[in-house]
């Protein structure tokens, strides 16, 4: 059935698998479940995340599931810069002809994917990326200037292009798989630290890194500035209000560095009212699954899975890059 995707509103196919969740597949997304809920939260004319931002992130990670807790996810998304996206493309056409010289070529008909991959919102940036960015820093080189309008012609990635992502390879932003969790050190939150905010990040692709807090209590040192300033993100649980929590929450947050905000639910009134705009999951102890897999599903949504999943392999007959 010909229907409209309802994240990106592109043509699209949707499928009711039952009476909670629908399959899409669009062009741009590409392929996706989402819940009957979720389709509410998307379906408004000013809905709370930016539509093409929502679909690039789809299509990045492909598989998942689109529930009310990824569409809040989605508020956070932020825009790319260029230079990221450009390396985006350039990794993506090594991807699909990672050999020397080989030439990659689009039918016309693969825009939209190219728009989602890319993080772009219309074509005429992906053009941008590949002549300006790309062609002209060096990276690829093309068969047959000059672009039309609508299209791109075919090409190689240029010596230069290569060495460029043999560099990302191990120096790739975001490279770092450690998720520093900064909080009070106390028996009780121990446990929801082992058994709920731990797994969560390990279940998102990262590594849980915890400060021995014994050694550490109340006083943010060295050590600790040091591992926040190398961790891809932080998750701050904010119960029992502690002043070394906030400071690294907020040192991280200055640095760039994705924070996720939790709080016992009974204990949401205590958060500083100067944060409280900002989203934070509740946990409760009896519920500490629930809790495990909103804070997964917001680490997924915000920064994309991590290095510690494995990635989908390359389509069949096509040999893997080399790593
Ligand atoms: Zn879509």
């Amino acid at each position: 059935m010909k229907q409209t995707c309802p994240i990106c509103q592109s043509a699209a196919e949707v499928v009711a698998l039952d009476t909670t969740f629908l399959q899409i597949r669009c062009a741009k997304c590409d392929c996706f479940k989402i819940t009957q809920s979720a389709i509410g939260d998307c379906s408004t004319s000013n809905p709370k995340f930016v539509r093409y931002l929502a679909s690039a992130y789809i299509r990045a990670n492909q598989g998942i599931t689109v529930d009310v807790d990824v569409i809040d996810g989605f508020a956070g998304l932020k825009v790319k810069s260029v230079s990221e996206r450009a390396r985006i493309l350039l990794q993506h056409l090594y991807f699909q002809h990672p050999g020397a010289g080989e030439m990659f070529d689009f039918p016309l008909n693969d825009a939209p994917a190219l728009i989602a991959i890319t993080w772009s919102e219309q074509w005429s940036e992906v053009r941008y990326l590949f002549t300006r960015v790309l062609r002209d820093g060096g990276f690829l080189e093309h068969a047959n200037p000059p672009y039309s309008h609508s299209r791109i012609p075919g090409g190689i990635i240029t010596p230069a292009g290569h060495e460029l992502i043999d560099s990302l390879k191990v120096s790739a932003p975001g490279a770092s798989k450690s998720a520093f969790c900064a909080m009070w050190f106390n028996p009780r939150l121990e446990v929801v630290y082992i058994n709920a905010i731990a797994p969560a990040i390990e279940a998102a692709g990262y590594e849980a890194v915890q400060i021995d807090r014994v050694q550490h209590i109340n006083k943010v040192d060295d050590e600790i500035v040091a591992r926040i300033r190398t961790s891809r993100l932080l998750v701050a649980d904010l119960t029992g209000t502690r002043g070394g929590v906030y400071y690294e929450a907020g040192f991280a947050a200055a640095l760039g560095i994705p924070v996720f905000l939790t709080v016992r639910e009974k204990r949401r009134h205590k958060v500083h009212f100067d944060i409280r705009q900002f989203n934070c999951i509740g946990w409760d102890p009896d519920a500490l699954p629930a809790f495990t897999n909103a804070l997964r599903l917001r680490i997924e949504a915000l920064i994309g899975r991590g290095p510690s999943i494995k990635v989908t392999p390359p389509p069949p007959g096509r040999p893997a890059p080399a790593s």
